[in-house]
């Protein structure tokens, strides 16, 4: 099948070089030039795991291609998928600008019978209108359908080729067909092909994100109550966790949700709601919980320095929203160095993929270390913000040979309690009390 991707950022890039992979004809379209060249000289401007890869064989074979030319990548399309971004506005509400942009300038290009396909995250009714102002620019009825999208930064490969469920929004069997037909591949081991109209579809998305997000503020409510009891909430989430209608997942505390999709989305949906009159208030609570989460190490740290952080040095592993992931839209990380440099703290920082993302923002306001025990040298303290795989077993003798101050503040709860007590460090975390294995002054060990 002759496929066309408008978008060629983390999603458009992943669905393109998917399909590609799976045996379509892929064009990749996106009006960023440098992007686009970047992509043909077989650079791949974002980091996703096994991605270069797919994208190196894929493009090799000729199945598929980079343009900035619209005529070249719609003109033969059976199908146009849309995967540019929809960010917030001031209000909340979803920002449609790059898509209404998109579909006006793919009209006179589009074939008789071509299938529209929304993959990027747009609010309900989207479709109806797309279709509307399609028509109208082609004096023919267009065919638009809804595909939201669930992959996840980070494991973006597989859970494209090994999807939990694909979700089709039509208004044809017809066009059901083919799009079952396009996915055929990845839905070989009985994954779950769910056809509905657009409408729900678009509203599946939003209401997933929105769950999930809600999971998360839920734990971080009670991590930071569990605080204040001396409750533990690793033992409460275990306590709940083995419930078979709670579960484990997602509810881990940490810094608030962050990335490009959940402060989005949750936002996106509120709004939405608010336009119609029905207030979605557990939604408006999930989204002040997670601004007020992104704040706790900031406060923990600022506490802990009685107010004073001028000329602190203070370390910082994990920058990315997430593991496996250089994406920083929207990353608690940013609201922590906004914190600290304002207090005039000095900052050094190590992610092993987001430092360019970063340096991009704050150039030469942090200062970079190039491994996590080099971003803790002379360090008054260090805060972990990102759980990558790196940072989960520490040589902790080093790290306390290279600290000034044996103080951590764990973001993710990467470390048990009672081994950081042993290991010698003042260890703060997330809704379980602060140990302190420092040697008290004046003792022996
Ligand atoms: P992104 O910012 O990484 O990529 C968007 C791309 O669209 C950019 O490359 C941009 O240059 C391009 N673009 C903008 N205007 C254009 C135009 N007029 N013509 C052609 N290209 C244009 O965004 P993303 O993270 O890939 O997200 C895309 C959509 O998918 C959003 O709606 C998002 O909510 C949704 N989504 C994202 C994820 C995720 O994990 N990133 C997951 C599921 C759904």
């Amino acid at each position: 099948m002759k496929i066309a991707v408008v978008g060629t950022g983390y999603v458009g890039l992943v669905t393109g070089t998917c399909l590609a992979d799976s045996g379509s004809d892929v064009t990749c379209l996106d009006i960023d030039e440098k992007k686009i060249s970047s992509l043909k000289d077989g650079n791949i401007p974002i980091y996703e795991p096994g991605l270069e890869e797919l994208v190196e064989r894929n493009a090799r074979v000729g199945r598929l291609r980079f343009t900035t030319d619209t005529n070249e990548a719609v003109a033969a399309a059976e199908i146009v998928f849309l995967a540019v971004g929809t960010p917030p506005t001031t209000s909340g509400a979803a920002d449609l600008t790059a898509l209404w942009s998109v579909v006006s300038s793919i009209a006179p290009y589009l074939a008789e019978d071509v299938i529209v396909v929304t993959k990027s995250t747009v609010p309900v009714g989207t479709a109806a209108k797309i279709e509307n102002k399609l028509s109208e620019a082609t004096g023919r009825v267009c065919h638009v359908a809804s595909n939201p999208e669930f992959l996840k930064e980070g494991a973006a490969i597989e859970d494209f080729q090994r999807p939990d469920r694909v979700v089709v929004g039509v208004r044809t069997p017809e066009v059901a067909e083919k799009l079952r037909r396009l996915y055929s591949p990845f839905l070989r081991t009985e994954r779950p092909f769910l056809v509905m109209s657009p409408e729900s579809a678009e509203m599946t998305k939003y209401v997933a994100n929105s769950l999930l997000a809600t999971k998360i503020s839920f734990i971080n409510e009670v991590a930071n109550l569990c605080e204040r009891m001396e409750a533990n909430v690793d033992d409460v989430r275990r306590g709940i966790g083995h419930d078979s209608r709670i579960g484990f997942s997602f509810l881990f505390p940490g810094v608030g949700y962050g990335g490009s999709c959940f402060p989005k989305d949750v936002q996106a949906l509120t709004a939405m709601a608010s336009e119609r009159s029905s207030e979605l208030t557990i939604l408006q609570a999930v989204h002040g919980a997670n601004l007020t989460q992104k704040q706790v190490l900031g406060n923990k740290i600022t506490d802990y320095f009685e107010g004073n952080l001028e000329g602190r040095r203070i370390a910082l592993w994990g920058l990315a929203f997430k593991p496996r992931t250089d994406d920083i839209r929207d990353a608690p990380s940013l609201e922590l160095l906004d914190v600290l440099l304002a207090a005039r703290a000095k900052v050094r920082v190590f992610d092993p993929e987001a430092m360019q993302n970063v340096q991009d923002i704050y150039g030469s306001a942090v200062e970079y270390a190039s491994s996590p025990l080099d971003a803790v040298t002379n360090a008054d303290a260090l805060a972990i913000v990102t759980e990558w795989g790196d940072f989960r077993r520490p040589d902790f003798k080093a790290l306390k040979a290279a600290m000034a101050s044996h103080v951590i503040f764990d973001g993710r709860n990467l470390f048990d309690s009672a081994e950081m007590h042993s290991n010698g460090f003042l260890y703060h975390s997330i809704g379980r009390s602060v140990v302190d294995g420092r040697p008290k002054e004046g003792g022996s060990g």
